[in-house]
Parts: structure tokens; C-alpha cells; sequence
């Protein structure tokens, strides 16, 4: 549940003295305390965020206080803090320092965020329960038998449990949005571009993106206003300023979804998100039902093409540059081999061995250049739809939290769970899961929504109609 409540509640109690950044601080590591069982942090800066708190209380005394200030943020394993730790929940990366910051987390700085700790995730991001982590598992909060997603598991238990206001995550076929829906908090993930990826390891270069998880749509929002925009320092980075909406749409919004997922649902699923989308029907929006016959093809054109560009990107942890050696080699041969046999854990080397095979001369036209083909119809396809539609919904994940260890034994029964939140990731669109009402096991779930590139501001817009109807 919500803990402090939004950043402008923050704020304003801050201002008319009922509270203040230090006693915020105080209450989320006292909360990181109680829920250490779940595993959502790796590294608590305690400290570093109580030193923090005073400054930046003290700058609300003279007025001077940056557009974050009170945000408590932590960071995923995967997002540069200079001269902090930073492991990719990887062996790989034991004891490695980051000699510098994230662009976002310095934007984060420079607006009078704190920056409260270091969560726990998939190791690179390679995963769908956090349960691929050198840290070891991530719980869900509502039930410690539950995974709680992923890769962002830690990122989006913290924002659950109330052990920080907002998280950063990275998402790149889902992970901010999966364990957001997992643990019934919001998760967006950007436009590609939109949000520098300078600082954030690579996992796979044309899909990564750092997204946002909260308890409240605004924050997120206040986010993302901070931390978008061009940035020298990253190529892919958008020119693109974003802008809040001035107002809100006053004609019906229109929504589609596909046949095709319902279609895919358990009986209990499908019957939810009918009720959900009937009732932005009687709200006085167009909800219509299309053919996707593409769907079919989403998770293995994602997985494909993010295993190539994995193999590539991880050739880097060679024992040499970064983290773990191992000593006993004989000769520069031996100790990559050695270092990333030792380094690397097995979902990760799954992925480098299947990626390194389909990026090979002999097979890859056969694989990659066909993958390449079918992102290239499915962003088209997906255009098209989005001349007729202002929005594309669906359920964030086939089924609810699982139970941890249950599906361990079969990656591709997980992979298969990331069958709606790659559709956005292959597109570069951007996508947001929103919490809703229904559960079931007592667990929550998530509602998808996708919009046009660059259109954050509409996924809020859409965002908080979900929240009413659903509130
Ligand atoms: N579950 C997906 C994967 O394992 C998504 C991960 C992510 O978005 N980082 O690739």
C-alpha cells in the first residue's frame, strides 16, 4: 500500500511542517528493515540518504528545493550511481564500482531526489521472476511464495512495500511493467529514446529502456518529466521534449484490443479483462475487438533478437575490464573462459550461447535477418493499428504471480509469460501496466496499455481513467 502518500502530499507537508525529508527517510529504511525477508535491496545507503535528507530539508527552509525534492528513489542493479556498487545481480560484476551516474540519475540529483538504495533483479535483466539473481531470490510482498516479476522484481517490491516512493527499473520486453503488475503498483516504460540509456547496462541495445515504477500515476509522471530528453552522451537519445498535456481529451478515447488475447486467456482472465474493457465502454469510450494475426510471433522475434544483441553486448565481461578474475589461468584464452564460466549464471549463458549461434555466418539470415523482418511487420502492423486506435489494451501478464521455483525448470513455459508486454518492446512504443481491482488468489493484476511513439503523456491521460474505474 501507499506509504507516505504522492510527492505533492509529500511536498506540502514538508512545506507546512507536519513532516520533513528526514523523518520520510527514517520511515522507508525502517520499512527495508522489517520486509528484509523479501529481498527487494541489495544495498541500503542509510547514511548517505539521512546526510541527504538534512541538506535537502534544509533547502525546503529557504525555498531553494529542486522539483523532486522528498522523492525517495531506488535504483535496479542495473542503473550507474558513480562510486556505488553495481553488479547486474551478476557474480560477474562482484565488487565492481560505477565511475559514474546514469543520465537519469543524475537529472534525479539535480532535482533533489535521495536516492535510498540498490534492488535486486534478473542477472542483466534476464528474466521474468527475479529469480536468475546472484542476490537470490526476490518475494512479492503479498505473498512471500510468490514470485515477484521480473527482472525489476526488487524495483517494483520496494515501491509495494513502501520501502521508497519510486523506483527506476529497466524494461526490455517487460520487466518494468511484469513485476509492476506482479505486485500491484504502476509501471511505464518509455518510448525507445525517450529516457537516456547512458549508465544503464546493456542487454539488448535496440530494446532497453529505463522505465518507472509508483504507487501514483503523478509521480510517475513528475519522473518522467525530470529525466526525459536528449542526452550527447547517447546516440539513440530523442530530441522530443516531453510535455505534460495542457488538457485533457475531450472526445471519446478509442481502444482496441485483440482477439486474438483473449482468446489466449484461462476462463477466469478473460472474463476479467471483458468486464475491464466494458466498463470504459459504459464510460463513454469506443472499445473494439481486432484481429493481431501476428501475435503468434511476438515472443519468439523478441527473444531471438535480444539473445543476438546479448551475446554481443556481454562479450565485454571478459575477466579483464571489469568484476570477477579468475587467477589460475594459464593464458588470456583460458582466463575468459575461466572467468565466464565461473562469472556468468545459467540463464545468461543460455542466452550467449543461443544468441552467439544465430548471430553465426551459417545461420544468420536464416534467424536474425528473418527476426529483423518480422519486427519490421510487426511495427507496421502495429502503426496501422494506431492510425485507427488511440490506445491498445490488454492484460499485462497471462496469469498472476507464480509460485516461485514452479517454472524454473522450463525457461520457455517462462518466457511464454512475456507474451503481451514484448509487443511494445519490438515496437519501441511506449506502455504502461495499471493495477485493477479484480484479483485472483488474492493477487493482483495488471491492465496493458500501448499508445503512439512519444505519447507518455496520453498513457497518463489513459492511466488515470484505469485508476478511477478501477478505484
Ligand atoms: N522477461 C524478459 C526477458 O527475460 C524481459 C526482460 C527485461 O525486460 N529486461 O528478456
Amino acid at each position: 500500500m501507499p506509504f507516505t502518500g504522492s510527492l505533492e502530499e509529500i511536498q506540502a507537508n514538508i512545506i507546512s511542517g507536519k513532516s520533513s525529508c528526514l523523518s520520510i527517510v527514517y520511515s522507508f529504511l525502517e520499512n527495508i528493515e522489517t520486509h528484509r525477508n523479501l529481498n527487494a535491496f541489495v544495498a541500503v545507503y542509510a547514511e548517505e540518504s539521512i546526510a541527504r535528507a538534512r541538506e535537502i530539508d534544509n533547502k525546503f527552509k529557504s525555498g531553494k528545493q529542486g522539483r523532486l525534492a522528498g522523492l525517495v528513489v531506488g535504483l535496479k542493479d542495473l542503473i550507474a550511481y558513480e562510486n556505488h556498487e553495481l553488479n547486474a545481480s551478476s557474480k560477474i560484476l562482484s565488487g565492481y564500482k560505477s565511475l559514474y551516474s546514469a543520465t537519469a540519475v543524475e537529472k534525479l540529483l539535480a532535482e533533489d531526489a535521495i536516492i535510498i538504495g540498490r534492488q535486486n533483479c534478473d542477472e542483466f535483466g534476464m528474466g521474468s521472476a527475479n529469480e536468475n539473481s546472484a542476490h537470490g531470490i526476490t518475494r512479492n510482498g503479498l505473498n512471500p511464495d510468490r514470485v515477484a516479476g521480473g527482472s525489476s522484481g526488487g524495483s517494483a517490491v520496494a515501491v509495494q512495500m513502501g520501502m521508497c516512493s519510486v523506483s527506476l527499473g529497466t524494461d526490455t520486453g517487460g520487466s518494468v511493467r511484469q513485476p509492476a503488475a506482479f505486485c500491484g503498483v504502476i509501471g511505464l516504460k518509455p518510448t525507445y529514446g525517450r529516457i537516456s540509456r547512458r549508465g544503464l547496462v546493456a542487454y539488448a541495445s535496440s530494446f532497453d529502456t529505463i522505465g518507472i515504477i509508483s504507487n501514483y500515476l503523478e509521480d510517475n509522471e513528475a519522473v518522467m518529466e525530470v529525466i526525459a530528453g536528449k542526452d550527447p552522451l547517447d546516440s539513440t537519445s530523442s530530441n522530443k521534449a516531453y510535455t505534460r498535456l495542457s488538457k485533457s481529451t475531450e472526445a471519446p478515447l478509442r481502444f482496441c484490443y485483440f482477439k486474438e488475447t483473449i482468446d489466449s486467456l484461462g476462463e477466469s482472465q478473460a472474463k476479467i479483462y471483458t468486464n475491464q474493457f466494458e466498463q470504459l465502454s459504459q464510460a463513454g469510450h469506443h472499445v473494439e475487438a481486432i484481429s493481431f494475426p501476428l501475435q503468434d510471433y511476438l515472443v519468439p522475434a523478441y527473444y531471438l533478437l535480444t539473445m543476438a544483441e546479448a551475446s554481443s553486448n556481454l562479450s565485454r565481461y571478459d575477466g579483464v575490464r571489469y568484476g570477477l578474475r579468475e587467477e589460475s589461468a594459464a593464458s588470456y584464452q583460458e582466463l575468459f573462459g575461466k572467468s565466464r564460466s565461473a562469472g556468468f549464471g545459467d540463464e545468461v549463458k543460455r542466452r550467449i550461447l543461443l544468441g552467439t549461434f544465430v548471430l553465426s555466418s551459417g545461420y544468420y539470415d536464416a534467424y536474425v535477418t528473418k527476426a529483423q523482418k518480422v519486427r519490421k511487420q510487426i511495427r507496421e502492423a502495429t502503426e496501422k493499428i494506431l492510425q485507427d486506435y488511440d490506445f491498445i489494451i490488454s492484460p499485462t501478464t497471462p496469469t498472476p504471480a507464480f509460485e516461485i521455483g514452479k517454472q524454473r525448470a522450463n525457461p520457455t513455459e517462462v518466457y511464454l509469460e512475456d507474451i503481451f508486454t514484448v509487443h511494445a518492446s519490438l515496437t519501441g512504443l511506449p506502455a504502461i501496466s495499471i493495477p485493477i481491482k479484480e484479483k485472483i488468489d488474492n493477487l493482483p493484476l495488471g491492465i496493458h496499455v500501448s499508445t503512439g511513439e512519444f505519447m507518455e503523456n496520453r498513457l497518463y491521460e489513459a492511466g488515470k481513467l484505469i485508476v478511477e474505474l478501477n478505484s
